[in-house]
């Protein structure tokens, strides 16, 4: 083998280790993350079973981008809004979070809420109204996850804006749907949860305040896809629910193919 050879091999290597998802704008964090095993992505972070305000890897969000005190994400998440945020102001777009981590007892919080009837769903209480868990649970899903299934464990997604798919429909939300739908990837974010559609046949309704900052969030669902399996899916009420609904394999893997 000449020396001509081996810097052949050594620079065609180079070259497929960097061709990674083409969605990623930051491929520094992408590669060193792929490259390096991150112990930190164990089964328990993909889960949300950890506490984003002492966790190392979150950091709490500036009061600036924010409806109020005290949300947390993924550091490298809230760099790339921070770009984000600047890039729509200066186009007259106003960018707010009003829902970012949620660890898995907070989706616990409101997924037990749902199903014994203290928190109502479309004005129901499913507890009365609904009798057969799986219906129920899927009723539920409709818009909320299930504990240990939510992209909002991991650091990398928000909501913004509102919660209501008709805000961004009005003349204000329309300019900030349509500013993120044009902008957003440059900065790294995506919409996992878009209209249903053949590319999308599975999993939550739309949400257009929803989105994902993929050079985290596609490895992590990588991650998910490999290390979770549907009876991890446990410890709050209907969970048995988990394994006969496909959870993973329909809700944590249905999302926009772009965002993958
Ligand atoms: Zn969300």
């Amino acid at each position: 083998m000449n020396f001509r050879f081996i810097l052949f091999v050594l620079f065609t290597f180079e070259i497929c280790s960097c061709s990674g998802n083409p969605n990623n704008t930051d491929t520094s964090v992408n590669s060193a993350l792929v490259k390096q095993p991150n112990p930190a992505y164990s089964a328990d972070y993909l889960l949300g079973k950890f506490n984003q305000k002492t966790d190392t890897m979150f950091g709490a969000i500036p009061i600036k981008y924010c409806s109020k005190e005290g949300m947390y994400l993924r550091k490298e998440t809230i760099s790339a809004f921070v770009k984000m945020y600047e890039a729509a102001k200066k186009e007259g777009v106003s960018l707010k979070i009003i829902s970012a981590t949620r660890n898995f007892n907070e989706q616990k919080s409101i997924w037990d809420a749902k199903w014994n009837g203290s928190r109502l769903v479309n004005g129901k209480n499913l507890s009365q109204t609904i009798k057969d868990p799986v219906e129920r649970a899927r009723t539920i899903l409709r818009y909320s996850s299930m504990p240990g299934t939510s992209r909002h464990h991991w650091g990398t997604d928000m909501d913004l804006n509102s919660l209501e798919n008709s805000y961004f429909t009005t003349a204000e939300g329309k300019k900030v749907y349509d500013w993120l739908k044009n902008n957003a990837v440059t900065y790294g974010f995506c919409q996992p949860y878009s209209l249903k559609s053949e590319s999308r046949p599975n999993g939550y309704e739309e949400e257009k305040w929803h989105w994902s900052y993929m050079p985290l969030s596609s490895v992590l669902l990588k991650e998910y896809s490999g290390k979770i399996k549907s009876e991890s899916i446990s410890g709050f009420t209907g969970s048995e629910t988990a394994t006969k609904l496909n959870i993973i394999e329909l809700y944590v893997k249905g999302i926009n193919p772009e965002c993958r």
